[in-house]
């Protein structure tokens, strides 16, 4: 008999994304049923390489290279559907098969051109000050969400509806913005035609999940970006605009925190950054050039560099009490390989006093003198380590080092890009 208390497996980034949370999908992606994702938009993404075929994902699911894996593209995320299309297509041409593997919830918002062109302007407004978004048009589109103004899927079957709604919405841009020269009846039909195509994937997929894990199906969630990009408990206003954590997966997917089971935290042995906002541990020196260059930290599509600084436990004891990640999967550890010595931020100094807590303000952030402490480097390559036991001593203790701060089990080492390059850690070693 199935059983009916499955609980859904949960990953999340826990600091500024681009942790690696693909590998440890990807690797998971094996033994699921259904993989789904919460929130964001298509501005996540990763590269998943299977028997030498290197697929993109950036909105859809990555349990989609598992043939007998169902995705779902859960309520809370934010669908840009031409590109959904494309993602698809792009998938689909490399040979992957996703024929009746792939649905979206008809309670998703839809991301339209005209809130990808919004998005441009409005970081242009804020000039120095602007966030770094990827310009897709996602924060947007949360804003016509939150605003009640926006457009879900399941207006594309009430055309009527659906026209009222796109042509108030734009007007409200015009009035705010000026005219940006968007081609409203251009989109209408070209939205007529999306609703078509888009049909057959449209499910209800509260009631859907509910169901799987009713059924005793292994659900994984897969979230985008990370704990220090979310709308709430994120460097605010330098985050994304949805919920990141924990919290996202039952706002986002209509499943009640008693369904949730293991929540992995996926953790780079250091730190990185893209965009604005604060990074205490940040390096602008040669140890950060140092660590940018042995990680290969530019960003996929633009190149961009990434910001790059020394691992931060006031940041993983902060994202670790809100999500209660149950397990961590520590990547890159392998970049750490050519240190001497390797330094761990433990608390700041902020107006005098000692802070052990991530705090709020970005002025204090700003402010705030981090204290280090500096753990001894192993100076060899751990990459061919496929075991707790085989890497060597001071590797063992800078992973022992962040458990035990954190009070959380780290499951899972990265010790090289390549999918073979993890370590299981046995709970007994
Ligand atoms: P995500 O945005 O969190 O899903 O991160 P990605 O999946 O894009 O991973 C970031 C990059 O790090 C990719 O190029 C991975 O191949 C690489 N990567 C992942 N894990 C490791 C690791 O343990 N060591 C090294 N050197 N590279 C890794």
């Amino acid at each position: 008999m199935a059983d009916n208390n499955t609980k859904a497996s949960v990953v999340l980034g826990c600091q500024w994304g681009d942790e690696g949370k693909g590998k440890l999908v990807d690797i998971l992606a094996k033994d699921i049923d259904v993989c789904v994702r919460c929130q964001g938009g298509n501005n996540a993404g990763h590269t998943i390489v299977v028997d030498g075929v290197k697929y993109a994902f950036h909105m859809l699911p990555s349990g989609l290279v598992n043939l007998k894996c169902v995705s779902v593209v859960g309520s809370g995320v934010v669908v840009h559907l031409p590109s959904f299309f494309s993602e698809l297509e792009e998938l689909e041409a490399q040979g992957l098969d996703c024929d009746g593997r792939l649905f979206i919830s008809d309670r998703c918002h839809l991301v339209f051109d005209f809130h990808q062109i919004v998005d441009g302007l409005k970081e242009g407004e804020l000039g120095r000050g602007s966030i770094g978004t990827t310009k897709k048009g996602i924060g947007p589109a949360y804003s016509s969400k939150a605003s009640r103004s926006g457009i879900r899927v399941h207006h594309l079957y009430h055309p009527e509806e659906f026209e009222k709604r796109l042509r108030t919405i734009v007007a409200a841009r015009y009035r705010r913005y000026g005219d940006f020269g968007y081609d409203v009846e251009a989109e209408l039909a070209r939205y007529k035609q999306l609703a078509e195509r888009l049909r057959p994937y449209v499910i209800d997929s509260v009631e859907y999940l509910h169901k799987a894990l009713g059924a005793g199906k292994r659900v994984l969630v897969e979230g985008a970006n990370a704990l220090m990009l979310d709308i709430d408990f994120g460097t605010y206003p330098y985050v994304t605009s949805s919920n990141t954590g924990v919290g996202g997966v039952c706002t986002g997917l209509g499943i009640p925190p008693s369904k949730i089971g293991s929540v992995i935290g996926v953790a780079k042995a250091y730190t990185t950054r893209v965009g604005g906002g604060p990074f205490p541990t940040e390096l602008l020196d040669d140890v950060g050039q140092k660590l940018r260059d042995v990680g290969a930290e530019y960003g996929v599509t633009t190149g961009r560099p990434r910001r790059c600084g020394w691992l931060d436990m006031v940041v993983l004891r902060y994202s670790t009490m809100i999500n209660g990640y149950t397990a961590i999967n520590l990547t890159k550890l392998d970049v750490l390989d050519v240190f001497d010595e390797i330094k761990v931020a433990v608390s700041y100094d902020i107006a005098g006093k000692k802070v052990t807590a991530f705090p709020a303000d970005l002025d204090d952030l700003a402010s705030a003198k981090v204290n280090y402490v500096t753990l001894p480097g192993w100076n060899q390559s751990i990459s061919k380590c496929r075991s707790f036991a085989e890497l060597p001593e001071n590797c063992q203790k800078y992973v022992r080092f962040i458990e035990n701060d954190i009070g959380v089990p780290v499951k899972w080492i990265g010790v090289g890009a390549g999918r073979e390059e993890m370590i299981s850690v046995d709970t007994n070693e």
